[in-house]
């Protein structure tokens, strides 16, 4: 096996190539078996001044950036919105990272942290179910955190937002977290994508229609028990990574494909210094909630989505099988 460092920049399924940078040149390689793994990324709309004043936290590098500003904040110039964070995107991501606002600001020196969370649906959290949702609205109380529901963000600049209303929204920190796409490569596949942009796949994670390419994660989709379509989420990616590994290699010995099908769903969802709430099925009953469901979010981002961190070969590879983990432990 070869690891190759490169930026692909193009995918030919006709003429089984892959094209890509590495070491500033481009180059190609030629495949008889292709696992498309490349992720999403945040939906960027055309919105004025969106690309240019603000923040997000889509990838380690962007929140660093984001992290740095609100570390710079108290240096500048005073302003209405000095330490106003309007968060926008009132769904997971939106929620996690507004309930590390009102600590980040206070940490970088505000004396009275504003935090907005907006969404355009007139209810924030609102895909967390119903069990769920009192949860949050306690948790966000709790931290201070304002909520604006039926927000429309139509311009941004260094010192707020202009909402659709013509309403102007003094904030220094504007974090968008409103929306994920497939990765745009996924167009190159000659099939039908959804509205994610997500590439449909068999649950064996061979790309339906097609002959030598599987997909798998963010990317992909597929009905994880029959009924539901899989969901942007470590919980499914990390699977689908599995299969489409082990399948890969069946499909090029002649073997059989093993098919993925997962029959249980979760959502953890972090609340910052609140804790958590922890939801079970895709109708999200409340399991657990505060300091029991962050005992488990921990365990999750901590050990669970990682590979071995022995740094052992054997228990690494082996994480590899492809096999359903049991849902996440529940505490209380
Ligand atoms: C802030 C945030 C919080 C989240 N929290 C949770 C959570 O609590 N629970 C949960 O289940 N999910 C969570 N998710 C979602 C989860 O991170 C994704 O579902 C998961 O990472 C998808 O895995 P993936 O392998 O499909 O894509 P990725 O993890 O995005 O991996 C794609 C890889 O492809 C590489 N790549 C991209 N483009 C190219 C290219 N052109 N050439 C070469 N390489 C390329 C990237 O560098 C990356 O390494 C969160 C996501 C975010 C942004």
């Amino acid at each position: 096996m070869q690891r190759i460092e490169g930026e692909v920049s193009g995918i030919d399924v006709a003429r089984r190539t892959v094209a890509y940078q590495a070491d500033g040149a481009a180059r190609t390689l030629t495949y008889d078996r292709l696992v498309f793994a490349l992720g999403s990324r945040l939906a960027h709309p055309p919105i004025p001044g969106l690309d240019r004043h603000a923040f997000d936290v889509d990838t380690h590098a962007s929140a660093e950036r984001l992290n740095a500003h609100i570390a710079g904040l108290a240096r500048r110039n005073p302003s209405p919105g000095q330490f106003t964070a309007l968060v926008v995107g009132g769904g997971l991501t939106g929620i996690e990272a507004a309930a590390e606002m009102p600590g980040k600001l206070s940490a970088a020196g505000a004396e009275s942290p504003r935090v907005i969370l907006a969404d355009h649906a007139p209810r924030i959290g609102s895909d967390m179910g119903e069990g769920a949702l009192p949860v949050i609205d306690e948790a966000l109380r709790a931290l201070g955190i304002e909520t604006r529901g039926g927000v429309s963000v139509a311009a941004v600049d260094a010192e707020g937002a202009t909402l659709a209303s013509g309403e102007w929204i003094a904030a220094a920190t504007i974090v968008w977290c409103a929306g994920m796409q497939a990765h745009p490569l996924t167009a190159q596949f000659p099939v039908g994508r959804d509205r994610l942009g997500r590439l449909p796949v068999e649950p064996s994670l061979k790309i339906k229609g097609l002959a030598a390419e599987f997909a798998a994660g963010d990317a992909a989709w597929f009905l994880v028990d029959g009924v539901h379509a899989s969901v942007m989420s470590c919980q499914h990616g990390r699977p689908m990574g599995r299969f489409a590994g082990h399948n890969v290699v069946c499909d090029l010995l002649g073997r059989p494909l093993l098919p993925l099908r997962i029959d249980w769903y979760t959502t953890i969802l972090d609340l910052g210094p609140w804790g958590a709430v922890y939801t079970e099925g895709w109708d999200r009953k409340l399991v657990s909630r505060g300091a029991d469901a962050k005992r488990t979010k921990e365990l999750i981002n901590r050990q669970r989505i990682y590979p071995p961190q022995s740094g052992d070969r054997r228990a690494i590879l082996d994480a590899a099988t492809p096999t359903v983990q049991a849902p996440p432990v529940r505490f209380g």
